[in-house]
């Protein structure tokens, strides 16, 4: 039987041949590699500065520190997504302040925002959640009238767009990541970018254990070690380099997904830009129909498992997970709407290896079972 993996990274020879010369080199961190990789994707995404760092998560921990977000203070931003965006709150001890989701972008709800917001308040931390864009022009506006920082996690929108201006371009600090099952990947990596000088000098001091940048020897804050290796840069800029390839192939599997999937009742398909050319594609993640609940998205889940077919729940709410519960007292009920899509979501495999098909089994294999399922009104929606 054959197996389809969830996700799966594009790597060519040519970077593979990068790490190579990385590693013949010698100079396998703090080199010539990473101030290149972060000129490249500065000059692609429009931005002024960019800054290499070891992870996403590093780099929205970075944009915190800087943004002196700290004990006491709020952040607003979405319960659905992945867990790092709301733990890069707490690391500086300061509380996320969830505001639920637009169901149709699966983004954080403009509408919702201000009447959350109280004297603690110091940004809104907006995740372009598997890669779909959130509603910019109202965010930028509003974070403006009301005098927050706009932050944007675009960890899952690498070259996604509004407008025609890069995702993460639009805030004071944007991040994205390079984790293998990412758009683009260095294995391990981030990278922020932002207009402002000083807080880019910042974030390069705080990745470098404080330093000083004319100094070497002089350490003058708490730092972190967050720097990424030369041969992580290396493979990061043939990434880029291949980029439009990357992500037109992204979306030619997303787009045989949908042509697969839209004669089906059962299934609500993923939400997309208007305009296509905009999407950066993170993952393929379908929603059953309103009839169905969690435990029939389960059993479909273990039924693709069973027939080699991987899949992943994107996204548990996190305001649900242990941990914030325990710590905040969250319960069931308290963000309806990402409830609903976090119980019927379903990522199915997708990456770059897939042939038409592969996704056609993949489909035949979801369609056919949903058609069996017996959901307590399905039989009503016929
Ligand atoms: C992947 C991801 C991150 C974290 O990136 P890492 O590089 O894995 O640390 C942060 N936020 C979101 C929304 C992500 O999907």
């Amino acid at each position: 039987m054959k197996s389809i993996p969830l996700s799966g990274p594009d790597i060519s020879e040519q970077e593979i041949d990068a790490v190579l010369r990385v590693m013949r080199s010698g100079r396998l961190s703090l080199g010539s590699e990473v101030p290149a990789f972060e000129e490249e994707c500065r000059s692609y995404m429009g931005s002024k500065f960019a800054i290499a760092l070891s992870s996403g998560t590093a780099g929205l921990h970075c944009i915190m520190k800087a943004l002196d977000i700290k004990d006491g203070d709020e952040v607003i931003t979405s319960p659905f997504s992945f867990i790092a965006s709301a733990n890069s709150i707490l690391f500086e001890r300061a509380s996320p302040l969830f505001v639920d989701i637009d169901p149709e972008t699966l983004c954080l709800d403009p509408e919702k925002i201000e009447e959350k917001i109280t004297p603690r308040t110091k940004a809104v931390l907006a995740v372009h959640v598997f890669g779909m864009p959130c509603e910019m022009d109202r965010l930028s506006a509003l974070t403006k009238k009301v005098g927050l920082y706009l932050i944007e996690d675009a960890c899952e929108a690498f070259g996604g767009t509004w407008k025609n201006k890069k995702l993460g371009t639009f805030g004071k600090a944007g991040v994205y990541a390079f984790y293998p099952n990412k758009q683009m990947t260095t294995g391990e990596g981030g990278m922020i970018v932002t207009d402002d000088g000083e807080l880019a000098d910042e974030f390069r001091s705080l990745r470098n254990q404080g330093r000083s940048l004319d100094d070497n020897n002089a350490f003058v804050r708490l730092g972190y070690n967050y720097r990424l290796t030369d041969f992580q840069a290396a493979i990061g800029r043939v990434q880029l380099a291949r980029i439009d390839e990357i992500l037109a192939k992204r979306r030619q599997v997303a787009s045989w997904y949908e042509a697969e999937l839209e004669k089906c009742l059962w299934i609500k398909l993923p939400p997309q830009t208007e305009n296509a050319e905009e999407m950066s594609w993170f993952v393929y993640v379908i929603r059953l129909a309103e009839p169905f609940r969690q435990a029939d998205r389960d059993q479909l889940r273990q039924h693709l498992h069973s027939q080699g077919i991987q899949t992943g729940c994107y996204f548990p709410a996190i305001h649900l997970s242990k941990f914030y519960r325990d710590k905040f007292n969250f319960k069931r009920g308290d963000f309806p709407r990402t409830e609903e899509v976090s119980d019927r979501s379903l990522a199915l495999p997708f990456h770059n290896g897939m042939s038409r098909g592969d996704v056609a089994m993949v489909c035949e294999k979801v369609i056919s079972f949903m058609e069996r399922l017996e959901a307590p009104s399905a039989k009503a929606l016929r």
